[in-house]
């Protein structure tokens, strides 16, 4: 089965060869058919399996059958993150490149006329974040009562994010008997009960990050104190080289001392938080691509969902608050069955974090004991936290309680299945 078997138009098949597109991944095998079928889809997948191919060309399919003109907005598609709209933009301005079809995207930090103007040229896909759109709905800026088709991509991160009336709203305004797919990495019960009132009988489709894309990733952790953790990072990139490395940092206060250390050595580096204006992100993520600057520092917020081809190696210079963010950090490695290592520099303080990533993930992150960051006593506040398992779980179970127990245990099963393959 290849791309000519859904028969797609000319154009789009032109342009997938372009792309160099040839055979197909499979939640696009999965979710194609029912899309062009016209029914709703609930869809688990994340970024990097070919997600935004599965919803996209079945919809400009679509689109050109019904002789779209770009005089109003026939599709929507919402993403939490500027950075994913603009990606999914990039994306379908490649796939529609031989035909007349024009998508335009929508998020903050552009001015609202520059955004409106751009939709009265012709519009007939709108990517957009939700925030952005609802503030160009309210001013009655658009209308999407020709929507007939709406995406909600990485809806379990929109909800997370407080978005959920916002998308309602969003939904509200479109086409009543339009087709809605949704696509979400997780599945906590808020984005069951979302599904559950916005599709109509969904085609399901399940596809976790294949076996070969994680089996690719080497984990391993440079046990440190937190206070030489700059030291050892300058040490591991500029002693051994390292080139095209994507580090992530909890806080954005961070981001400025990492660049400041790395430069000093003539390293280049770029950087991505929630402050930097979209311009400034967008610049910082098109050099990181073109190898202008060799590190690119960010954020999770900033970094997340990012797709750069080849990428070798991501560093955790802090570990996440939670173990399922270690998951979608370093799948920004490790793609298309290239090999990928994921680096973690753990503190003392850290070390729970890094057991409930083993567990998370079922596998276990090799420690490297860099020469003289050694951390003393270490292996004695391991075995001391071992012991203190009881305690461990009291703490455990009540974050598990505090973000929905639930949620949490499928999130954890779903994850670890796919580890696990
Ligand atoms: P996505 O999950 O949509 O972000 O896609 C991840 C990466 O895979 C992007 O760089 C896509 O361009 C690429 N990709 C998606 N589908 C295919 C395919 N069928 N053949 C080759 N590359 C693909």
């Amino acid at each position: 089965m290849n791309f000519k078997s859904f028969s797609f138009a000319d154009s789009i098949l032109s342009a997938l060869e372009k792309m160099g597109y040839e055979s197909l991944t499979p939640v696009q095998k999965m979710a194609i058919p029912h899309v062009r079928r016209g029914h709703d889809v609930l869809a688990s997948a994340q970024t990097g399996t070919g997600k935004t191919a599965a919803f996209a060309l079945p919809i400009i399919q679509k689109l050109l059958d019904s002789n779209a003109n770009g005089e109003s907005i026939r599709a929507v598609i919402l993403a939490p993150t500027r950075e994913l709209v603009d990606q999914i933009d990039h994306n379908i301005k490649q796939f529609t490149a031989f035909n007349n079809l024009k998508s335009v995207a929508i998020f903050g930090g552009v001015e609202h006329d520059k955004q409106i103007n751009r939709v009265n040229k012709g519009c007939d896909i709108l990517v957009a974040t939700p925030g952005r759109l609802i503030e160009h709905l309210r001013k009655g800026n658009f209308a999407l009562n020709n929507a007939c088709h709406v995406v909600l991509d990485e809806a379990d991160r929109m909800l997370d994010m407080g978005f959920r009336s916002d998308i309602e709203t969003i939904l509200e305004q479109c086409d009543k008997n339009k087709q809605t797919l949704l696509f979400s990495a997780t599945y906590p019960s808020a984005v069951k009960q979302f599904a559950t009132k916005a599709l109509k009988n969904p085609k399901i489709v399940q596809v976790s990050r294949d076996n070969e894309t994680a089996s690719t990733i080497t984990h391993v952790a440079y046990p440190v104190s937190n206070d030489r953790k700059l030291e050892l990072l300058s040490e591991l990139i500029c002693r051994k080289g390292w080139k095209q490395v994507l580090v992530f940092v909890n806080m954005k206060e961070d981001v400025q001392l990492i660049v400041d250390e790395l430069t000093q050595y003539g390293v280049t580096v770029g950087v991505m938080h929630g402050d930097k204006s979209q311009g400034n992100r967008r610049r910082a993520l098109r050099e990181f691509k073109e190898g202008k600057t060799t590190i690119l520092v960010g954020t999770e917020v900033a970094a997340r969902g990012l797709d750069i081809a080849g990428l070798p190696r991501v560093i955790n210079f802090d570990l996440p608050y939670l173990a399922e963010d270690y998951v979608h950090r370093i799948g920004r490695t490790g793609r298309a069955g290239q090999k990928g290592f994921a680096i973690s520099l753990v503190s003392r303080e850290e070390e729970h974090v890094l057991a409930q990533i083993e567990d998370l993930i079922q596998d276990k992150v090799k420690r490297i004991y860099y020469p003289g960051f050694e951390v003393s006593n270490r292996d004695g506040l391991i075995k001391k936290i071992g012991k203190k398992t009881s305690l461990q779980k009291r703490i455990r179970s009540n974050r598990a309680t505090q973000y929905g127990a639930e949620a949490k245990m499928q999130n954890r099963q779903k994850i670890r299945k796919a580890f696990k393959k």
